[in-house]
């Protein structure tokens, strides 16, 4: 079987990977703290590390802010594997409306 050749980013993807870096260092300065399962536990919340995509990371999707929430790692696994059920009842995933 041949291998297939790794397909390079195109122009457009690559821009808005830059817009996504720029967009998201300011999105976690704003927003320091993990707003997942952490948000009611009553102890101090976890730093977030990570950029929730609630919607997805699709095309537009990527750098649309208004559907990111910062999240911690371990919250961040819980929403895609072990929690997820309840992820989609507390709002942290949904489709986007196109
Ligand atoms: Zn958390
Ligand atoms: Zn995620």
């Amino acid at each position: 079987m041949k291998r297939s050749p790794i397909r390079r980013v195109s122009k457009k993807r690559a821009k808005q990977s830059a817009e996504y870096l720029r967009l998201r260092q300011n999105f976690m300065l704003s927003r320091p703290f993990c707003e997942a399962f952490c948000r009611n536990g009553g102890q101090p919340r976890n730093l977030a590390v990570h950029i929730h995509h609630m919607a997805g990371r699709e095309g537009r999707l990527l750098c649309a802010s208004e559907h990111w929430l910062p999240v911690c790692a371990e919250c961040h696994d819980k929403i895609h594997k072990t929690h997820v059920a309840e992820a989609y009842e507390k709002g942290f995933l949904y489709e986007a409306k196109r």
